[in-house]
């Protein structure tokens, strides 16, 4: 139907003005906001140089280099740190092959990390993709539905990694993806069920293909809220999956698994009386995630397993001063910006692991505590010009926590 002429319409997709938010006009037609989001992502698509492949090649390192890059800023976890060195070395390694279909070819192999919240799995990923300069994007697992549900469709997941790498496909292609709390996502028993498990085994589905390596659609900005956007084709092929969980009660299912195990002869090198009891997951195995409720073809597809323990108080100490990007160290380079030299006694430190592990914050709780603790001097300080030096004592940072709300901090954790 024609348009009737008084009528201001977007002149690329006919949208009359009531419909649009902004439509900017030109000499001889409009453009509508729907119309200039889509270009500008076709543009971005357009000028994005190509992924620069042979610095990416010379960049790949050794494992034993590799894990010495993480030793910088993950503490401890030093069996996950060695696996993943290993796994991404062979990974890049795979991908950086050239094809030939005379040759073996070595399969991918996506990691699977287990271990209780605030440990360290996202931090490894993270750490991973930022040596390796490559596009990272965290995906979680719970928000995840199968098409057709509310939710978001596991395409997004791709959208992120797109986002990453500013809408460059090539280096997306490359890039890492952290698959947040995949134990949610666990059926709820062992028995494939008849009954459809919207949350749990379609999404395991949904997942499976793009774990596996196939070529996906993706919608460039994510969700169903932009129907009108061109899809994007990522072939997923050689995108490295890390998929981490808590698997909050996995340990029984590894006693069980042990006990029947080892009965009469020694599992896995471990005598029965060798077991360390306090920490099962060392010993965790494929089955016991299968067990937990992935189905068999997703463990298939993250065959490289490993686990994080928990982290005790020498741990969390050595989080507030060893790594590249130590908490401490952050705040004294911010009070330094305002020329104002910060020194915490030690007992301090001991008291913002005391707290952190008796509000079960864990790793995650060391920033809000100290932020607590030194917010009324980041707030008053730099007004005041005299002040030069800050030394917090144990009775300051005690009186500074209790004013703020414990609750807040919870949440913040
Ligand atoms: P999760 O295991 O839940 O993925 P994260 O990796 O997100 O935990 O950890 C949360 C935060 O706690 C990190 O950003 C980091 O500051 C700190 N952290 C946790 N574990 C470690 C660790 N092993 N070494 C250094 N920092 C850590």
């Amino acid at each position: 139907m024609a348009k009737k002429k008084t009528e201001e319409y977007c002149a690329f997709c006919g949208r009359p003005k009531a419909e649009t938010e902004l439509l900017i006009s030109g000499m001889h037609a409009q453009i509508c906001n729907h119309c200039i989001d889509q270009a500008n992502l076709i543009l971005k698509e357009e000028l994005s140089g190509s992924f620069d492949a042979d610095k990416f090649t010379t960049e790949i390192k050794k494992p034993v280099e590799i894990k010495e890059f993480l030793d910088n800023y993950v503490i401890g976890q030093e069996e996950a740190k060695r696996v993943l060195s290993v796994a991404v070395y062979n990974h890049y390694k795979r991908i950086t092959q050239p094809f030939d279909e005379n040759e073996v070819e070595i399969e991918k192999s996506n990691i699977v990390l287990v271990g209780e919240t605030g440990t360290g799995k996202t931090l490894l990923a993270k750490t991973i993709a930022r040596m390796l300069h490559v596009p990272f994007a965290i995906a979680d697992a719970t928000v995840i539905t199968e098409a057709g549900y509310v939710g978001e469709d596991v395409e997004t997941i791709l959208t992120k990694l797109l986002q990453a790498a500013d809408y460059n496909v090539e280096a997306a292609e490359k890039g890492i993806v952290f698959i947040d709390e995949i134990d949610k996502i666990a059926r709820k028993s062992d028995n494939p069920s008849i009954t459809r498990d919207v949350s749990g085994e379609g999404v395991q589905q949904a997942l499976l293909k793009l774990l596996e390596g196939t070529i996906v659609n993706v919608p460039p900005q994510g969700g169903r809220k932009h129907p009108e956007q061109k899809l994007i084709q990522v072939d997923t092929k050689n995108i490295l999956f890390v998929a981490g969980g808590a698997f909050q009660g996995i340990e029984r299912i590894i006693a069980s698994r042990m006990r029947t195990n080892v009965v009469g002869y020694s599992f896995a090198g471990v005598n029965n009386e060798n077991i360390d009891k306090d920490n099962l997951l060392k010993y965790i195995a494929p089955g016991d995630i299968k067990k937990f409720g992935l189905i068999p073809e997703i463990v298939g597809r993250l065959p490289i397993l490993s686990h994080l323990n928990p982290l005790d108080e020498s741990a969390l100490k050595r989080i507030l001063l060893e790594p590249k990007n130590a908490l401490v160290k952050q705040f004294h380079k911010l009070f330094e910006m305002d020329d104002i030299e910060l020194t915490i006694d030690d007992k301090v430190l001991d008291y913002i692991v005391e707290k952190s592990i008796e509000f079960k914050l864990g790793a995650r709780g060391l920033r809000s505590i100290i932020e607590a603790i030194l917010m009324d001097a980041m707030f008053e300080l730099p007004s005041k010009k005299r002040t030069k030096k800050l030394n917090i004592t144990l009775n300051y940072a005690e009186q500074k926590l209790n004013k703020a709300s414990v609750t807040k901090l919870r949440v913040a954790g």
